[in-house]
């Protein structure tokens, strides 16, 4: 029970309180209401920030991740050998054209499809064949370069093991299945990672889009899940653990532009953008939508801004400094969720850089509105496919996790391998099935092939199993 002074007491601050509160906003209202001059015809916006221009920074925000790569990826070294036309022997029987050679020495290193690689067959019984150069005349096998190269493992072992990572299963669950030692299946999945890192990086490239949703997403919900604290606490809270998922996808082709794994900081919107910027073609500039994370503004200025010399607002004193503007054509539009016990409340759009009717006509050709539901369905499929981002974590090394492994692995095989439903196409003639079932009546299709990417439904195997070239070759025709 509360003492009768301290109550009264608080009693008399609180109506001190509303009475100062009730002559602010009283005599304020009566004014405008009883204002007679005409005012100017405005639309009642209550939101007047939204409608605020942006004042420009000062300074150019630095990217690390462009002061650490000059360049845009590996370059060539240089213009490709010539072709060869193979004069002896008999007509080739097995495709290489995809095959290129690895050793130093050799003027055709690195280059695809020149015509100078042949095939030898299978040396001792092994499951693999051997490929010879003609130019140099080396010999090296068709897995070179591959996560499948100089395994003791059956191939296929390895392929599923990969699989089963790729679907979701935790590291020591695929030990399990396996029967292989939890460590073994890290290194696999370590060097695998890598090769679809490579792989992402040969094939993402000069990709055109309209839109590009980005999103980031907390990898360890335990907390939030259990109710201990809040989603907006939860947030505050672990801003600075290195366990968010940061995605960019386009929304047309559900392609995933890129899929990364760190904390959520500037820095790290920074090189987000920075890999999106590195996937879209030169000079394509989307409309962002992202939800209401404050740096994103600044990363996106980051890499789609330029100095502009602001007019003299007086005649007099010197000229205003340039200021750090988003590009023209930039279009960016937030999404704001106010989230109360884990319930979706009320949802803001506010249109950041643009105007809302140029927003509007970006999406309506796709008969959407200002959203990023598709990332949200995105997240939810991440936390079914990426084990350390789901409920089964399985931590073998302290704070390594293997999630950014995991996530470059997962990057490729929803990209190439995972037929996507919504950008299936209707086939011309429905096919007949070997079985009882209804005839086949579309073509599956994965973002991959919907971006123009490659032309068909990639297979894990065929993944692993692909040699990336280390620069990007010339297109063929
Ligand atoms: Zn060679």
């Amino acid at each position: 029970m509360m003492p009768d002074p301290l109550f009264y007491q608080l009693l008399l601050v609180g109506l001190v309180w509303l009475c100062l509160m009730l002559h602010v906003v009283w005599p304020s209202d009566r004014a405008t209401a009883g204002r007679t001059t005409p005012r100017p015809a405005k639309a009642p916006r209550k939101r007047s920030h939204d409608l605020k221009p942006f004042p420009g920074l000062t300074r150019k925000p630095p990217c690390a991740a462009c002061a650490q790569t000059h360049a845009h990826g590996p370059q060539p070294p240089g213009c490709p050998p010539p072709r060869l036309v193979p004069t002896r022997g008999r007509p080739r029987q097995v495709n290489t054209s995809s095959h290129f050679c690895p050793h130093a020495n050799c003027d055709y290193q690195g280059w695809v499809g020149l015509g100078n690689i042949s095939a030898n067959g299978h040396p001792n019984g092994g499951p693999w064949r051997q490929l010879h150069c003609s130019s140099c005349g080396g010999y090296f096998q068709e897995t070179h370069g591959t996560p499948l190269h100089g395994k003791r493992v059956a191939p296929e072992k390895l392929v599923w093991a990969v699989g089963a990572l790729a679907e979701g299963l935790g590291i020591r669950a695929v030990a399990r299945v396996f029967e292989v030692d939890p460590n073994t299946v890290l290194a696999w999945l370590v060097e695998v990672a890598e090769h679809a890192a490579a792989f992402s990086q040969y094939f993402l490239h000069d990709v055109r889009v309209t839109q590009v949703q980005l999103d980031e997403l907390f990898a360890l919900l335990s907390a939030v899940k259990t109710g201990e604290v809040s989603d907006a606490e939860a947030i505050q809270r672990l801003s600075r653990s290195p366990h968010w998922v940061w995605a960019a996808i386009d929304p047309v082709t559900k392609l995933l532009l890129t899929l990364d794994g760190g904390d959520r900081t500037l820095a790290m919107a920074q090189r987000v953008v920075h890999q999106v910027v590195q996937v879209l073609a030169p000079g394509c500039v989307p409309l962002f939508l992202t939800d209401g994370f404050k740096d994103s503004l600044t990363a996106l200025l980051t890499h789609y801004g330029q100095w502009v010399q602001l007019p003299r607002r007086h005649d007099k004193g010197p000229a205003p400094k340039p200021r750090w503007m988003p590009l023209p054509q930039l279009l960016y539009a937030q999404v704001i969720k106010t989230v109360r016990r884990r319930r979706l409340v009320r949802v803001r759009h506010r249109v950041v850089f643009g105007t809302l009717e140029t927003v509007n006509a970006v999406l309506a050709p796709l008969g959407c509105q200002i959203n990023t539901a598709f990332i949200e369905r995105l997240n939810l499929t991440i936390r079914q496919h990426v084990a350390a981002v789901g409920r089964r974590v399985s931590t073998l090394c302290k704070g390594e996790d293997g999630l950014q492994q995991q996530l470059a692995l997962y990057h490729v095989y929803y990209n190439f391998c995972l037929p996507h439903a919504s950008v299936r196409q209707p086939l011309l003639q429905p096919e007949a099935t070997h079985g009882t079932g209804s005839a086949k009546r579309w073509q599956p299709r994965t973002p991959a092939m919907a971006a123009g990417l490659t032309d068909h439904v990639w297979t894990l195997r065929e993944v692993l199993l692909f040699r990336v070239p280390p620069w990007p070759q010339p297109a063929e025709g």
